[in-house]
This record gives C-alpha cells, sequence and structure tokens, in this order.
C-alpha cells in the first residue's frame, strides 16, 4: 500500500495515509483516504492534509562545489601512478620501475616523480 505522510486534521497527528480500495463485489469503485492513527475518514483527495515535503536542503553551491573538483585535482591526480616518470606502459601491463611491480593508473606512491613529458613517452610506444 502506498503511504503518503499527512497531518491529521481530525487527530493532530503526524502520520500516514491511508489508502483503502473500496470495492463493490470485484468492482474497484474508489478509495477510502484514512488517518492511520485515528482512522479519520477524509471524503476526497482534496481533502487530505498532505504533509508539504520540504525543499531538498541545498548543501552545495555551485561555487563550493568547483573549488572542491580542482582541491582534488591536485590532491588527488598529482601523485598518481600514470603522471609519474616511473611508470611505464605496455599492452600487457602497467609497470613501476622503480618498485618493479604491476600498477595501476589510479595507484600512488611516496616517491612519485613528476613525469617531464608524457606526450614523448606515448610516441615512443
Ligand atoms: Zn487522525
Amino acid at each position: 500500500m502506498k503511504t503518503v505522510e499527512i497531518i491529521c486534521r481530525n487527530c493532530g497527528a503526524d502520520t500516514l495515509l491511508q489508502r483503502e480500495a473500496v470495492y463493490d463485489g470485484f468492482t474497484k469503485t474508489g478509495e477510502r483516504l484514512c488517518c492511520s492513527a485515528c482512522g479519520f475518514e477524509y471524503a476526497t483527495e482534496e481533502d487530505v492534509p498532505f504533509k508539504t515535503k520540504k525543499a531538498e536542503p541545498v548543501i552545495f553551491t555551485d561555487a563550493d562545489r568547483s573549488a572542491a573538483v580542482e582541491v582534488f585535482d591536485e590532491g588527488e591526480s598529482s601523485h598518481l601512478c600514470r603522471y609519474c616518470a616511473n611508470y611505464l606502459i605496455n599492452p600487457f601491463t602497467q609497470f613501476c620501475s622503480v618498485h618493479k611491480k604491476e600498477v595501476q593508473a589510479t595507484d600512488s606512491c611516496p616517491q612519485f616523480q613528476q613525469a617531464e613529458e608524457k606526450e614523448a613517452d606515448d610516441s615512443i610506444l
């Protein structure tokens, strides 16, 4: 059953609207709209005191968001293996020439050395 929040006009409870299908034999003839706290029945949907939803809180303004992205870019990408001079890539693996082990482009390590010219490395491969 679909539930909707209401503030009951009869008992004042912050509760849920109860929808009950009304059948005439096997034919659905309508819906009963009741307060699930006190059982007060609302005649029509328009009578139901729906609890108005508060607007979604705005946590980030656009300015905050772009600032956060810049911080992420500087902090996270600067030490990534893919930007490191010791990062070697071939069709089969990504390899760190310092640690002599397979790495991921998104790995990072304290011995990071900024690659001087990434474009040149790519052209050699
Ligand atoms: Zn009620």
